[in-house]
């Protein structure tokens, strides 16, 4: 699978002629996508584009500090609610607190001892074309024709190993994932990122809307409501069961250990402090609270999504949508009740709690066979 470097290249020339023609109405969020995608080419071709005029970094940076929504001692609850009880206990692992990513897949894939299924081409286009059109013809279509105009590209590293490279002006995007292979893993990777390209039509071009995507704390949840539900979809059609259960895992020891205070940092006097990162001594970055903060409700509130369309498929389709199309004109609260959910039940964990205990308990289970 790979990106049509020509249309990109097509693409990035007829954005910079219209913002060139527009520039009162051009927005920091056109600019901001601009970069990306020229960054996007940059990584395919070797060929880097500069349109300094455009770019201006001061600006683009200070979007990074904008939040709507954190209560933070609220948060400080529910996270040692759900650290302490659900994920610590999840592998037995010794290092639980341990950041790296990798290392803890490593280990937990030793632990689990089996092979992650691979997939061709066509399997794999299969895989997230059948799970897609569970939510109906509307996000079906709009897949297809990601696969159609070959706007997926595996094997293309960019800052982060996955990304969704959005324009408002171009009406879509690209899906770029760093991974060659087509396994369970990037398969996650990529349908995550078309969650990003659903939720980006739906909210952001359908709507009409000038919004930021950076300035949007709830820009994670779409995305990984759509990943969580990948890995279920894949269990129930008994496609890989071992590494579905090991990925759901992931994600939430991931996202969720972001915001467990350690390292001896509080993030939470950050977050009080409206702080958008936290520097050493000598003033390296040691993380952007705002990524920890977004990744963390992508996948806390996104669990919550993903137990509740389990009972009625049909039902959630319709609240899911309402929840993408209105969530920017509601508060935080409101966009959980659109879920039907109360933000007691949020945080108490009324409807993740069980689901991750049943599924911790499963693949335990499958460790110890
Ligand atoms: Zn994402």
């Amino acid at each position: 699978m790979e990106i049509d470097e020509v249309k990109l290249r097509k693409d990035i020339f007829r954005l910079v002629n219209y913002l060139s023609r527009h520039e009162k109405a051009s927005s920091m969020q056109e600019m901001d996508e601009l970069r990306t995608l020229c960054q996007l080419y940059k990584e395919l071709t070797g060929i880097d584009y500069v349109f300094d005029f455009f770019l201006n970094k001061k600006r683009v940076d200070h979007l990074y500090h904008q939040y709507d929504v954190v209560n933070a001692n609220v948060f400080r609850d529910f996270c040692e609610m759900y650290f302490a009880d659900l994920v610590r206990c999840a592998l037995k692992l010794e290092k639980s607190t341990d950041k790296n990513n990798e290392y803890y897949m490593q280990v937990a894939a030793n632990k689990l001892g089996k092979k992650m299924r691979y997939y061709n081409e066509k399997e794999f286009k299969e895989i997230i074309l059948s799970y897609y059109a569970e939510y109906g013809d509307d996000i079906y279509n709009l897949v297809k024709e990601y696969f159609d105009n070959s706007r997926i590209g595996m094997g293309v590293w960019t800052e982060v190993s996955e990304a969704y490279f959005a324009n408002s002006f171009l009406g879509g995007g690209y899906v770029a994932n760093g991974h060659e292979d087509l396994s369970t893993y990037s398969l996650g990777g990529v349908v995550h990122e078309l969650g990003h390209a659903i939720d980006y039509k739906k909210l952001y071009l359908n709507q009409g809307k000038k919004l930021s995507t950076i300035s949007d704390t709830l820009l994670e949840t779409p995305a990984h409501f759509f990943e969580l539900s990948l890995y279920e979809y894949l269990i129930k059609n008994h496609i890989d069961i071992d590494y579905a259960l090991l990925l759901i895992n992931d994600s939430i020891f991931t996202d969720v250990s972001r915001l467990t205070p350690y390292k001896g940092i509080d993030v939470f006097d950050g977050i009080m402090n409206l702080d958008g990162e936290i520097v050493d001594e000598e003033g390296n970055l040691i993380y952007n609270l705002r990524d920890d903060i977004v990744y963390f409700l992508g996948t806390s509130i996104a669990l919550n999504m993903m137990v509740r369309s389990k009972d009625n498929k049909k039902e959630f389709n319709s609240i899911l949508n309402d929840y993408l199309c209105g969530r920017k004109e509601r508060t935080f609260e409101q966009s959980l009740e659109t879920l039907g959910i109360s933000y007691e039940d949020f945080i108490n964990g009324k409807y993740i709690k069980p689901y991750i205990k049943q599924r911790n308990k499963e693949l335990i289970k499958r460790i110890n066979d």
